[in-house]
């Protein structure tokens, strides 16, 4: 079942893209989906925390009200679109910001300001975070 989802998701990427890399790795099941902007690389991968999943579904939702209502697409190939979303927007300029944003958003963690849950909602708003959710909405909007 996961090698026919991966082999979906493929398909999907190189319909977009046919330069865009995808990469599945060994740990593909112990690893979530990634992606290096800068390289047009995709890794599929599987793992996920529910509020990893959470805030990623509330967004989707703030963003489009009702969205996995309207459009049936499963969560994770959601995921993977966003992976390639990050490639279609990605700007040099917003990396620095960004980064910094996700070790601060780590540090809080540690020193116990701020929860997990907390940094996940933060970090599915982080410029290039929604700019990634945005185009992927977009572009199932845009085949539906
Ligand atoms: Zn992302």
């Amino acid at each position: 079942m996961k090698n026919q989802k991966i082999y979906l998701a493929k398909k999907l990427i190189k319909s977009i893209d046919k330069d865009i890399r995808v990469i599945v790795e060994r740990k593909k099941y112990s690893r979530g989906l990634a992606c290096l902007p800068t390289e047009k690389t995709v890794f599929l991968g599987f793992r996920a925390t529910d509020l990893e999943n959470k805030a990623f579904v509330d967004l989707v939702n703030e963003l489009q009200p009702n969205f996995f209502q309207d459009y049936p697409i499963s969560l994770w190939l959601m995921g993977v679109l966003h992976e390639v979303g990050h490639i279609k927007t990605h700007q040099d300029a917003l990396e620095n910001d960004y980064n910094n944003s996700v070790q601060m958003l780590e540090q809080l963690v540690e020193l116990g300001v701020i929860t997990e849950k907390q940094q996940n909602e933060f970090y599915v708003r982080l410029d290039l975070e929604q700019m990634a959710t945005q185009w992927a909405i977009d572009y199932i909007k845009g085949i539906a």
